[in-house]
């Protein structure tokens, strides 16, 4: 088959490359010269299942009206009369039952693990380097109250099959690298081993290379998808702002963008960008880093090391307006604090690139994947704040369900699908 893939992506890049290995012909169309140039250049690089909880949540529509008031809050509501804004917010309270809760983080958590293994068969076939870390990931507490909350959440992913484990200050200390200092305020973590990190840019772009090397592929840089012509519930075309592509399958995988494109044809997603902020250092000082990904759970933000860089990220607007923040100045003296307070060495001085991303965020926080009621028409986006961790599993089961092998998918997975069907009315039960 012919397959245009729209958005390069980390999750369009993963998607091309598992439609190759089924022997497809694709093509890849991105706006940007370079693949991973949105959400994808600089997130947190978590690779966390341990991230997979749902943030639909019975507390969430109480936390998120408090936020409203809460000019601290790193996760926020930003309110405006914006019909998708209103629309989407609607559609997350319907989703903010326990049960609902706990059935979407399971299908996040599977998905994430699911893709691991998946990212583990690309890394053996590839050997592409992307400072990969495998020492787990940290989640620090600073007060004890907060920890206990976590412990309890935490529960449920373990009753998924995570393993973690609580620790207080004196386990914590003894478990860290020893040339690390550890916040006099942090007064424990919880700790999941079978997490990673790595540099999502970096996989991407060199990922998008591995394909370039395969029979069949093409990259088409510098062009705007304009439209997707819907010629009798089937697309003929995808049109650009330089030109117009024929093709058996399109695959839609532009992030924030999907909603607009694929509501142009009928298709209905809700998708909604929630910003978030991220801060690279430069560092050659690299003695007194610490060995693990990890997260400041009490601030919503993130640090790890990626080679020579220090990647910190913080902050969830839900926001329908992807305008410059006025709150970028204010994020980054918080990311900047943070990295003193773990990193004491980083100096401000070093070189600095601060960037702020949008994740697709649906309503129950669940990635879509699968065919839409548009036969020729696949979707695989809505990523939320777990994109990079979902990416490679997502760009699996999106082959082959186009390949037509849906069933040669992990018994679990495919179940899972099924789940992802029951919860989107735009995929077409398969
Ligand atoms: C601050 C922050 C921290 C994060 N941390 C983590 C983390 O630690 N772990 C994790 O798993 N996830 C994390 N995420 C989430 C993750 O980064 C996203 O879920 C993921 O990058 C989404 O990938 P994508 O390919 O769907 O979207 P994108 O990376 O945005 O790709 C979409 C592509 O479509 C292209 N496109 C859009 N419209 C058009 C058009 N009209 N014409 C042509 N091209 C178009 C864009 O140029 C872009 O290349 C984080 C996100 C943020 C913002």
């Amino acid at each position: 088959m012919k397959i245009v893939i729209l958005g390069a992506g980390v999750i369009g890049v993963t998607s091309a490359w598992f439609l190759l290995k089924k022997g497809h012909e694709v093509t890849i169309i991105d706006k940007h010269t370079l693949a991973s140039c949105e959400t994808s250049y600089a997130n947190a690089g978590l690779l966390a299942p341990s991230d997979a909880f749902a943030w639909a949540k019975p507390s969430a529509p109480w936390f998120f009206l408090k936020s409203i008031l809460n000019k601290n809050s790193g996760i926020k509501l930003v309110p405006s009369f914006n019909l998708s804004l209103i629309k989407w917010s609607f559609q997350f309270i319907l989703q903010c039952t326990n049960k609902k809760y706990i059935r979407n983080t399971k299908i996040k958590y599977e998905i994430a693990k699911f893709s691991l293994k998946c990212l583990d068969e690309i890394i053996d076939e590839t050997a592409i380097e992307f400072h990969q870390d495998k020492r787990g990931i940290f989640y620090f507490f600073e007060n004890v109250r907060s920890m206990q909350q976590a412990r309890k959440s935490f529960s449920l992913l373990a009753d998924f099959g995570l393993e973690i484990s609580i620790l207080d200050r004196q386990q914590l200390i003894k478990k860290m690298d020893k040339s690390h200092s550890l916040p006099e305020n942090v007064v424990g973590a919880v700790f999941s081993k079978n997490c990673r990190t790595g540099d999502c840019r970096l996989f991407t772009r060199k990922l998008l290379e591995k394909c370039k090397q395969l029979n069949g592929f093409k990259f088409i840089n510098n062009e705007e998808i304009s439209k997707i012509i819907n010629i009798d519930n089937k697309i003929s075309s995808v049109v650009t702002d330089a030109n117009t592509y024929r093709t058996d399958s399109v695959v839609v995988a532009m992030g924030c963008s999907s909603m607009k494109l694929l509501s142009s044809v009928g298709v209905n997603v809700s998708i909604l960008p929630t910003r978030g902020f991220s801060a690279t250092i430069e560092t050659t000082d690299n003695g007194n880093m610490i060995k693990a990904g990890f997260e400041d759970s009490s601030s919503f933000m993130a640090l790890n090391m990626l080679g020579n860089n220090l990647r910190i990220s913080c902050g969830a607007e839900f926001t329908a307006n992807q305008t410059p923040s006025t709150s970028m100045r204010k994020s980054t003296k918080k990311m900047l604090r943070g990295a003193a307070k773990f990193f004491p060495n980083v100096k401000k001085t070093d070189n600095i690139e601060i960037t702020e991303g949008f994740r697709p965020m649906t309503p129950s926080t669940v990635p879509i994947i699968g065919q839409s009621s548009i036969e020729n028409l696949f979707i695989n986006t809505g990523h939320g704040h777990l994109g990079w961790t979902m990416s490679c599993g997502s760009a699996k089961i999106i082959s082959e369900i186009i390949s037509g092998n849906k069933q040669q998918l992990p018994k679990n997975i495919n179940s899972i699908h099924q789940q992802l069907i029951g919860i989107y009315p735009c995929l077409l039960p398969i």
